[in-house]
């Protein structure tokens, strides 16, 4: 019984554990995965377009204004005429640098190397000069222009993005570079206006993986393939013009998004944590498992007292008699073997009494059989009044009964069964208006040391037989 009831109890919380845990998993991996699907999917690619465009408006303006520049016949002609009057050079680069907000604007001549600025001449380049590497990078290359972040010429002690735009003459023949400069701290606190809109990690990466352009916030190598993480992913991201890539790093997904920008010929990182409302997610799972953890205790603890109750209620049944609520005769054996045990090893203070009905069959005949049943519960509760506690009462078969008076003699048995003898002669049942009077005859004996529970019992019923015989309503007291 008690191993069914360990079982039911396990078997309730494996299933209740179980039930929920899964449950909770399974919303809180559904849950996460619609996110990072949401992240990478749709909410990065739209960042990443919003940026791009902006970028685009913001960095891409420049480019077409240098380009505008380099095709200026203005500039083609007054090269070609030989550079007579620079004023108009100059007033054509002050006009361009405040027309459109630009930090500089410059024209190096590729005949007289003369560097032209909206304040004059400012010098004449010279291949060993470090400061004018660029320029002779940009005679050299093949494309039409480049993006390059350097200490401006004309004022430096700031960084400078510029572009550089190769001039043409007539013949396609290189006669000089052109271009406008941007504050890089323009240009960088523009990125960190996108990062604080939109809440992700963005910067410029060229074709080798070296990071170009990033905001003030910017942390790490400056390499992505030196970067933690996202260095595994390097090589795929740079082998294509834009895509949707993740990679972990400390048990956290990261989501980016790239974008080759042709005009820079450099690559838009997006990048974004995918836990950003992970946590949230996270403390869903926790609030599951608590709420979970609490039903299951409240629903074991309720399956414990029910299971408890009808247990009581089982024993109970079995134990006691339905009519008068006299123990069992199997419970009462129980019980007296264990008194005798006790009375032998001590004292020997046990006795019994056996107690019948007088001509109950009469009662039975007369009243019927429900008055019978009335008479043997009025029996039974008068037997209840004299006894104590400690000692027993059984219902040994139709209306006979066995009591067991714990630590008492003969003669305190005789006093115990006379009181009950006189209770029941003087009580009575109104019974469909008719009182109805029994009495009762009892035998008694005391514990003799050794002697089995069958002999003990034997002899009670003996003395019960001799007061029957005595003429009823008395008691007898075994030899
Ligand atoms: P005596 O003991 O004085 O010799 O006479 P008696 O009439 O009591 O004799 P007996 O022991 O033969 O009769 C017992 C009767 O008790 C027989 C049976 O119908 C009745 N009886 C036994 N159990 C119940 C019960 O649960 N309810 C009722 N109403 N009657 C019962
Ligand atoms: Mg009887
Ligand atoms: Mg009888």
């Amino acid at each position: 019984m008690e191993k069914k009831r360990r079982n039911l109890i396990l078997a309730v919380t494996v299933l209740l554990t179980v039930g929920f845990l899964s449950i909770s998993l399974v919303s809180y991996y559904a849950a996460r995965e619609s996110l990072h699907e949401q992240v990478s999917e749709s909410t990065l690619p739209l960042t990443s377009d919003n940026i791009y465009s902006e970028i685009q408006r913001d960095l891409v303006r420049p480019i077409f204004l240098s380009s505008l520049m380099a095709v200026d016949t203005f500039v083609r002609d007054w090269v070609l005429e030989g550079e007579n009057d620079e004023k108009r050079m100059i007033h054509y680069l002050t006009a361009i640098q405040q027309r459109y907000g630009a930090v500089t604007s410059y024209f190096v001549s590729e005949k007289t190397r003369r560097y032209y600025h909206t304040s004059g001449i400012i010098k004449t380049v010279h291949e060993n000069d470090p400061q004018d590497k660029w320029f002779f990078r940009v005679r050299s290359m093949k494309e039409d222009y480049e993006i390059n972040i350097d200490r401006d010429t004309a004022n430096l002690t700031s960084l400078t993005v510029f572009i550089n735009y190769r001039v043409y003459g007539p013949s396609g023949e290189f006669i000089g570079a052109t271009g406008v400069g941007l504050a890089l701290k323009a240009v960088k606190a523009l990125i960190d206006d996108y990062e604080r809109r939109y809440g992700r990690q963005i910067f410029f990466i060229d074709r080798d993986g070296g990071v170009t352009l990033h905001g003030e916030r910017y942390q790490g190598f400056l390499n992505i393939h030196d970067r933690p993480g996202i260095k595994k992913i390097a090589a795929k991201i740079l082998a294509f013009p834009g895509g949707a890539f993740s990679y972990d790093l400390d048990g956290k997904k990261f989501f980016v998004n790239s974008r080759f920008v042709p005009e820079f010929k450099w690559f838009l990182l997006v990048e974004q944590a995918g836990d950003m409302n992970g946590k949230r997610i996270l403390n869903t799972l926790w609030f599951n498992i608590l709420i979970a953890c609490a039903v299951t205790g409240v629903v074991l603890f309720l399956t414990i007292l029910t299971v408890r109750a009808y247990q009581r209620q089982l024993e109970d049944t079995i134990s006691r008699d339905k009519l008068t609520g006299a123990l069992s005769r199997q419970v009462f054996d129980g019980v007296l073997d264990q008194a005798m045990k006790v009375a032998k090893r001590e004292d020997g203070l046990l006795s019994l009494a056996m107690l019948d009905i007088d001509h109950f069959k009469d009662v039975n005949d007369t009243h019927g059989h429900l008055a019978g049943d009335a008479v043997l519960r009025t029996v039974v509760e008068n037997v209840r009044g004299a006894i104590r506690e400690t000692d027993a009462l059984c219902r040994w078969g139709g209306e006979e009964f066995l009591l067991m008076f714990d630590r008492c003699d003969i003669g305190q048995a005789r006093d115990l069964a006379e009181k009950i003898r006189t209770a029941i002669e003087r009580s009575s049942v109104v019974f469909s208006g008719t009182p109805i009077t029994v009495t009762v005859s009892l035998g008694i004996a005391q514990f003799v040391p050794g002697e089995t529970e069958r002999d003990f019992v034997n002899r009670v019923d003996k003395a019960l037989f001799a007061a029957k015989r005595g003429g009823r309503n008395q008691v007898q007291a075994a030899p």
